[in-house]
């Protein structure tokens, strides 16, 4: 290609396909919830600044250096003969949002925004209103009806924590690590090799 023709096809206008902020940090809540070991449910949250800065990420697991191998990843069942509370994972596992806001490192929470892709359970609302987080938004609410889901919605209303469902602007985000190799002449090479 000549040089001109290269500057005639140069964009000018900036791209307008860009990444919505929403469905951007909706999409981070997602990829951290890829992180989670739990077998049936997998939630990711993020908070993020006035500023449109992410302050924290977290996804559902074990706390630090209980392990994902020893601890139970099952529900027991309260009818069975051999029931055992001590084999269910709800003693152990630490909520996406909970880890979300002991991740934020000392970061103050007030006025930001929390982004989870499940509606928040009742423990969980209570650290989200103790840390001053003013408005969550959040992709499905499939346990609504719940007693644990109304007694968090009952508590975000009375104090006046915002909560809305997030209906994202794009049916999907395809991340392909091949499109990003495939354009790279040095992708195959061993780096070791450059001699840089
Ligand atoms: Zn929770």
């Amino acid at each position: 290609m000549s040089e001109e023709a290269t500057v005639q096809g140069m964009e000018t206008h900036k791209r307008m396909s860009y990444l919505h902020w929403d469905d951007y940090f909706m999409a981070t809540s997602l990829l951290s919830a890829q992180r989670s070991k739990d077998p049936v449910t997998q939630v990711g949250a993020c908070i993020v600044d006035s500023q449109n800065r992410i302050v924290a990420i977290g996804y559902n697991g074990f706390p630090r250096n209980c392990s994902d191998d020893e601890f139970p990843w099952t529900k027991a069942k309260k009818d069975t003969k051999d029931f055992d509370p001590l084999k269910d994972k709800k003693m152990y596992v630490v909520h996406a949002e909970a880890n979300a806001i002991l991740n934020s490192n000392g970061a103050t929470l007030t006025g930001t925004r929390l982004y989870t892709t499940l509606f928040p359970c009742n423990e969980c609302a209570k650290l989200i209103i103790q840390s001053g987080i003013s408005d969550i938004l959040y992709l499905s609410d499939k346990y609504a009806e719940k007693p644990t889901y109304r007694a968090s919605r009952r508590m975000l209303d009375a104090v006046g924590v915002g909560h809305r469902r997030h209906v994202p602007k794009q049916k999907q985000i395809i991340i392909n690590f091949d499109d990003i190799l495939e354009e790279d002449p040095n992708s195959s090479l061993n780096l070791n090799d450059l001699h840089l």
